[in-house]
């Protein structure tokens, strides 16, 4: 087959223009990300013949290789394992197949300044593309476990790459790098040197579990040069804590993860006893762009005595703690374990019960310990870790207990709900909160105006989760959650105001107007009564204290459920001057059609103040324009 050329896809294109005039100030990640690459691969080839024995492959000494010419300027990472077929190359390298991409180079593109460019860099594993860091021509020579023909793709990484079939390829991937001329100015950066690879390897790639093998340059002699192993192989995990630094740990990590950055918090774990196992946790500082998506990867990777066995095991952490990553290496499981079994396993979901408590606790630890990164913690992970609340009732208090809500008590510090039980004025029983889509409009909702007046704290839930876990937690310490939007409030109780006989002369007063409104606005409203909460505005709507509320609604309907639609109950201020006007045009008039539809309004200023939607907007504007044309 001929040399063909194939353009790359417009996203690929632009994060090689990103390499190539190097966002990135530190290069010398470019060789950390190669060996990760070929870490995997030999990974992969040792577990493909595992469960296939007849593979044409050899698996004796699996390894890593740096070769250096210096006079060519090159750097050879090559690896023996299991490689990719033509299609893959194109697939694989040509392409980006991770969704976040396109969000990612726009965040990039809008990025001011380097510092800012540097930061999203960081977040997004480039991978093999690194090397345009370095190199201003990569060719990759590479052969597909049990294939007899490799392929060669070379690029210059500007628009377009090259591929080619080829008769004699190794098993496995060869990649080299055409070094950018040396900086005489730099010598620092001198990826020709031994010294500089050695010193690399080291500080970023120790704990790979493979050699990572140096050949030095042919000298002049007759010896044949040692080829000398780079790294310690030492599985961290395996390690005493005092044995590791903290870099060793992030380096560990960043291979992991395809994360750039350091982790907030690692976290070590030995079991021992009749199952026993290791883990190593990582919580990252910053929520992955796809956590979100229905096909994030979560888990974490699982090896047997120290042998890789399969990335992504989701079986070890709940579906709420998939931002959590890391290793875990058991010492009793079969090295040809399937995720099916893993599901099933009794070991399994025991690790899964302890691992689970043990990230519970650091997140608590965290938060006694130091508030910032307890903040941090909660700004990237408290709307995935809500989640639980739902899930995991075993775990239900932990989780209440490190989780922290934005508060009418703060504009900016949040609160957790010990403080705020402990904040509770005399005589309150219950935790108020209200729902919806950001601070500022249910802030200034309507069914806020009492507790404001009376001082009363409410927690602001915005996360759609928080429309759920409310209902199915129900309380906390004894205390019941209630939203200010739904049943009764009955402020009035805890002390004050309102004489008894004043509200049952009002309700007298009223009576008529109600029930003629209840029955004008059937389709929507199921009563209409006086409000206790409102001291500002002249309406609001609110839920049956065990009716679904709006946003609910939305959400089951979002996910594709059928709910019917609840009605809701109309709440008046019986001492707002228009209800008051409403009240005397009532008992005045005999043609209530203009009545009626002031009526109509007025439920529907009602729902507007709490963020929602009129249920015909024409027909709302026509209405106001119309009363707004006869004002003038
Ligand atoms: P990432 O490693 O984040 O997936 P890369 O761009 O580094 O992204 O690599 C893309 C894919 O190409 C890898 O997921 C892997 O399937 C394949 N690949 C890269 N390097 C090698 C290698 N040395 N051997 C086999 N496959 C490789």
């Amino acid at each position: 087959m001929p040399t063909e050329t194939f353009e790359f896809q417009v996203e690929a294109r632009q994060l090689l223009q990103l390499m190539i005039h190097s966002v990135y100030s530190n290069k010398d990640v470019f060789l950390r990300e190669l060996v990760s690459n070929a870490s995997d691969a030999l990974d992969k080839l040792r577990l493909e013949k595992l469960r296939d024995d007849t593979l044409d492959a050899d698996v004796s000494d699996l390894h890593i290789e740096l070769d250096i010419d210096k006079d060519a300027r090159t750097l050879t990472v090559r690896d023996n394992g299991i490689g990719m077929s033509y299609d893959e190359v194109g697939q694989l390298i040509g392409t980006i197949a991770n969704s976040g991409t396109a969000s990612f180079l726009k965040e990039l593109r809008e990025a001011k300044d380097a510092a800012g460019a540097e930061g999203l860099i960081g977040q997004f594993g480039v991978g093999f593309y690194s090397g345009f860091m370095v190199a201003d021509e990569v060719t990759l020579v590479t052969r597909r476990a049990g294939e007899s023909k490799g392929t060669r793709w070379t690029s210059r990484g500007e628009a377009t790459y090259t591929l080619e079939t080829v008769d004699d390829a190794p098993q496995g991937t060869s990649v080299t790098l055409h070094l950018k001329p040396a900086d005489p100015e730099n010598q620092l950066h001198d990826y020709t040197s031994p010294w500089k690879i050695r010193e690399i390897v080291k500080r970023y790639s120790d704990f790979i579990t493979w050699p990572i093998r140096m050949v030095p340059e042919t000298g002049e002699g007759d010896f044949a040069p040692e080829a000398e192993t780079l790294n310690s192989m030492k599985a961290l995990w395996a390690r005493s804590r005092e044995e590791v630094s903290d870099d060793e740990y992030h380096e560990l990590y960043k291979h992991i993860s395809h994360d750039w950055r350091d982790p907030l918090e690692t976290i070590r774990l030995q079991a021992e006893g009749t199952f026993e196992y290791q883990a190593l946790l990582f919580v990252p500082a910053h929520a992955p762009h796809d956590l979100f998506t229905r096909d994030f990867k979560r888990g974490v990777q699982l090896y047997v005595k120290r042998v890789f066995i399969m990335d992504d095991c989701e079986a070890l952490l709940p579906p709420y703690l998939r931002f959590v990553k890391g290793v875990v290496d058991a010492a009793d499981l079969s090295l040809n374990v399937s995720r099916e079994i893993l599901q099933q396993d009794r070991h399994i979901r025991m690790m899964q019960r302890r691992l689970t408590k043990k990230v519970l606790s650091t997140v608590k630890e965290i938060m006694t310990k130091d508030a910032d990164r307890y903040a941090t913690f909660w700004r990237e992970f408290g709307t995935v870790l809500k989640e639980g609340l739902l899930t995991d009732s075993e775990n239900r208090d932990a989780i209440l207990a490190v989780a922290s809500f934005a508060t009418t008590h703060s504009e900016d510090e949040p609160t957790t709900l010990k403080q705020y039980v402990e904040r509770m004025k005399d005589g309150q029983e219950d935790i108020y909160y209200i729902t919806g889509e950001s601070r500022q409009s249910i802030e200034n909702s309507p069914h806020m105006e009492a507790f404001r007046d009376k001082g009363i704290e409410v927690l602001l839930l915005t996360d759609p989760v928080d429309e759920v876990w409310v209902d199915a937690v129900g309380e906390y310490e004894g205390k019941k959650l209630r939203s200010v939007a739904k049943g009764e409030i009955d402020l009035d109780a805890k002390g004050e105001e309102k004489a008894d006989g004043e509200r049952e002369k009002q309700t007298e007063e009223y009576a008529g107007l109600l029930g003629w409104m209840r029955e004008q606005l059937d389709e929507d409203i199921k009563e209409v009564r006086l409000s206790t909460r409102l001291t500002v505005s002249p309406a609001c709507v609110v839920s049956d204290a065990h009716d679904l509320t709006p946003a609910l609604e939305n959400m089951y309907r979002a996910m594709g459920q059928e709910v019917p639609r609840a009605k809701r109950i109309l709440e008046l201020n019986p001492d707002h001057l228009l209800v008051k006007g409403l009240n005397q045009a009532y008992k005045e008039s005999a043609d209530r059609s203009g009545l009626a539809e002031s009526a109509e309004l007025l439920h529907t200023l009602a729902v507007l103040a709490e963020g929602g939607q009129p249920k015909d907007p024409a027909r709302f504007v026509k209405l106001v324009a119309d009363r707004l044309e006869r004002t003038l």
